[in-house]
């Protein structure tokens, strides 16, 4: 089971060294960190398993504020977050852009984890399903179902919000993605340790991508030991 942190823009070097130095991952689950690009070096020095917050598609040129896939290798970071929500409503990230960036990462050997999820206002007009297979099905139709891509639902109304998908409402999402693309699928939005269990034993709840819960090591590990606990 994949457990990944995103600490969006939190966390310099320093914090970053002081998490790595604290935080012990439970045996039998693949947790990953994925701070932002400064404190990306301190993490892979630091022993955590890294991945970055977005990449870009192209491996060089004149794209002011971009990284691409073969210098998060050279730092040793093993992956990337695509189409985060709030990449897509802040700074105009599309299914054409999530899924170039995917090509891109996948190509060059960097493991994805693209997101996708409706917003409030798509849920409460039934569009849920049209925009999750619009979005899904960009990212198949360019990588297919590759061995190092997951996808991770995140309900926009979710992120950040303290609202948490029901775990049978999480459940159908996974199972209607799965019918599209067969990849692992993580839930993320408001994970937390007093929801994690109920969320991880959804059968196709295949870990979580884990936002504010992720920035304090005990947090973070009992949501680790929650997927430990489920997968034995
Ligand atoms: C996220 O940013 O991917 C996320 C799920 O955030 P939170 O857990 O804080 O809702």
């Amino acid at each position: 089971m994949l457990i990944a942190g995103n600490w969006k823009m939190f966390k310099g070097p320093s914090e970053t060294r002081a998490f790595a130095d604290a935080f012990e991952p439970p045996d039998g689950v693949d947790a990953v960190l994925c701070p932002p690009y400064p404190s990306l070096a301190a993490a892979v020095e630091g022993g955590l398993a890294t991945y970055a917050q977005s990449v870009h598609w192209a491996p060089e040129g004149a794209f002011t504020g971009e990284v691409s896939a073969p210098m998060l290798l050279e730092l040793g970071v093993q992956g990337a977050i695509v189409g985060h929500s709030e990449r897509r409503q802040f700074f105009g990230e599309t299914d054409e852009t999530v899924a170039r960036r995917s090509i891109a990462a996948l190509e060059a050997g960097l493991g994805v984890i693209a997101c996708v999820g409706e917003s409030q206002e798509e849920r409460e007009a039934g569009d849920t399903e049209v925009i999750l297979r619009l979005q899904v099905e960009s990212i198949r139709d360019a990588v297919g179902a590759h061995e190092r891509l997951v996808i991770a639902y995140e309900p926009v109304w979710a992120i950040g919000t303290g609202k948490t998908a029901t775990p049978d409402r999480a459940q159908a999402a996974h199972a209607f993605i799965k019918t599209l693309l067969d990849v692992p699928v993580l839930y993320g939005g408001s994970v937390k340790p007093e929801n994690a269990d109920e969320l991880l034993s959804q059968a196709d709840v295949d870990g979580a991508l884990v936002g504010g819960a992720s920035l304090e090591v005990e947090s973070f590990t009992a949501i680790c030991q929650s997927a430990a606990r489920i997968r034995s």
